[in-house]
């Protein structure tokens, strides 16, 4: 390791706070020693961000530094954990002091809201590259799976859907709360915890919804019944896709089933269940919305209020295709 990445650990990514009882040892020697609580799983995720891949070039550290974390946050509270620790890795092509603050303070600032405690990493030179891995608990044998769903459970989404992929869309021009969607998602970790022994699947929308559901659903060899006009949608997002001409009606259906990087969870709940949801969702920091239906049939059925079948004019982001997302 050189100096100036010592320096680049020690200024920006050292810290006192927090200092969880169970980091035995952080950042500093050669790896981290964690304690595990009793009676807990070990949930582990990672992902990384390539620059003018996972984010627009010139995107604001703060936004990277952010997104880096939340994204790995949102994957621990589709399995219901809470989370602990986590490490970063990150590939700078030069150390510029400005960017590293942004970047620095913006992770610390999600990090310290979920009490995640950053543990380790590594520091390179090559083309800007980040990635977070995240470590939480969950009580043994209580996880949110994607597996799981069955016939006739119904389909829920926390919170508002296509406003980041609106955003992207709009490359820069959204106005600020669609903006704010798309560089600072909020991962839904109260969400995840309280569905635990409610839900009987759970996947976060990273994606799109149609392609996340899908893989939700193709676990089992499921399909679904969605009702396109109950997906939750910001008034942001209705004021802007209504004044933007022309394709406005394939948008206002199309980018909150297919556009991805909302972060929401998508999750499944039993009939026989729906009144513990109902019990619990009051205390949830976000609304969740029913939008459908667990069928036997495969394959993902669109219908509008009116009845009527509604006939996709774009598709969810696919691995190896045109999604960048990992
Ligand atoms: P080694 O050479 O033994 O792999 P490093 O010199 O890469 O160790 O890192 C020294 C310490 O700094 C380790 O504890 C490592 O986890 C931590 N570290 C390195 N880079 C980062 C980073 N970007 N964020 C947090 N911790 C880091
Ligand atoms: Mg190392």
């Amino acid at each position: 390791m050189s100096d100036t990445e010592f320096d680049i650990i020690r200024r920006y990514f050292t810290r006192q706070q927090p200092d969880r009882e169970d980091v035995i040892t952080g950042i500093g020697d050669d790896a981290a020693l964690l304690q595990m609580p009793a009676g807990m799983e070990l949930v582990v995720s990672m992902d990384t961000l390539v620059d003018g891949v996972h984010f627009p070039r010139g995107t604001a550290a703060a936004a990277i530094g952010h997104k880096a974390l939340a994204v790995n946050l949102s994957d621990l509270a589709a399995m219901g954990a809470e989370p602990a620790w986590a490490t970063l890795s990150l590939t700078l092509p030069e150390a510029d002091a400005n960017w590293l603050a942004g970047f620095s303070q913006a992770f610390f600032k999600l990090a310290d809201r979920f009490g995640v405690q950053l543990v380790g990493g590594d520091t390179t030179q090559g083309p800007l590259s980040i990635t977070v891995q995240a470590h939480g608990f969950v009580p043994a044998g209580k996880s949110l799976r994607r597996r799981g769903a069955q016939v006739g459970d119904h389909i829920y989404v926390t919170g508002t859907l296509g406003g980041a992929g609106l955003a992207l869309q709009l490359a820069g021009e959204a106005g600020g709360e669609l903006q704010q969607r798309l560089d600072y998602p909020q991962p839904r970790i109260d969400a995840g915890q309280t569905l635990r022994g409610i839900a009987s699947a759970a996947i976060d929308i990273s994606d799109g919804l149609l392609a996340d559901l899908g893989h939700l659903l193709e676990h089992d060899q499921l399909g679904a019944a969605l009702s396109i006009d109950d997906l939750p949608r910001s008034a942001a997002f209705a004021e802007t896709v209504k004044q933007g001409g022309a394709d406005v009606r394939s948008q206002y259906y199309d980018l909150p089933l297919s556009a991805g990087d909302d972060y929401e969870l998508c999750f499944t709940v039993p009939e026989a269940l729906r009144g513990q949801l109902a019990s619990v969702r009051q205390q949830l920091s976000c609304a969740c919305t029913r939008i459908g239906i667990v069928e036997q049939q495969a394959g993902i059925r669109c219908h509008m209020a009116d009845g009527k079948r509604y006939a996709m004019t774009a598709r969810g982001y696919r691995h190896f295709g045109a999604s960048p997302h990992g």
